[in-house]
């Protein structure tokens, strides 16, 4: 399996690209949003001989979907969420021109993921982990195998999700991730949403919020 990381569009979000030895590719949180960042996504594909299958959300703040309708449009790829993210879907229109930037109404997502299913890729098992408290409809992908786990906006370097935004609930970040990610191994690698790679251990050893 491949991975391959961009940042993108005023918030700095971290799209992973998850491939396999075939080149069929998951999109997790595609932020691409200007002709430039959309462009720096079409030439890793192309060159690195992918094609979207799928998009995957880890929450539906605007910085993690801004890019969705493009992988959609260009790869026919489709769009896979927890059903959590469809009230941020169905305002996202409105949520991004408080920031400035324009977004199509997005469709409804093809797949709606839920807690403990189990997704394949290459023949590896994939867990969706639901996660909620720093947005309604979070979660994270583990893949046990690998030792690896996308954690959106969750789990940082050092640090935690806001809580402040709509649906945000501290104590229940808090559950989520002592009840589903500090339980994973700890040399877990960690992929979020913004920032630097860290691991489980890592952050239980040194992350402030978890003490
Ligand atoms: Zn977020
Ligand atoms: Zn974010």
């Amino acid at each position: 399996m491949r991975l391959f990381q961009l940042s993108f569009n005023p918030f700095q979000v971290n799209t992973y690209i998850l491939a396999c030895a075939d080149g069929d590719a998951w999109v997790i949180d595609p932020g691409m949003h200007t002709d430039m960042e959309k462009k720096a996504f079409d030439d890793l594909i192309r060159g690195n001989g992918l094609q979207p299958r799928a998009i995957i959300n880890t929450h539906a703040h605007i910085d993690h979907i801004l890019g969705n309708q493009h992988v959609r449009e260009t790869y026919g790829a489709q769009h896979w969420a927890h059903t959590g993210c469809i009230p941020f879907l169905d305002r996202s229109p409105e949520h991004a021109a408080i920031f400035g930037l324009e977004m199509e109404q997005p469709e409804h997502p093809d797949l709606l993921l839920d807690d403990g299913e189990v997704l394949h890729m290459e023949g590896r098992a994939v867990h969706v982990l639901y996660t909620p408290g720093h947005a309604e409809g979070s979660i994270c992908l583990h893949i046990p195998s690998m030792h690896m786990l996308f954690a959106g906006d969750v789990l940082f370097n050092g640090s935690i999700g806001r809580t402040d935004l709509l649906t945000g609930d501290y104590e229940l970040l808090l559950h989520s991730i002592r009840s589903k990610l500090l339980v994973l191994d700890p040399d877990t690698r960690v992929f979020s949403g913004h920032g630097p790679e860290t691991t489980i251990g890592f952050e239980l050893q040194s992350n402030p919020y978890l003490r």
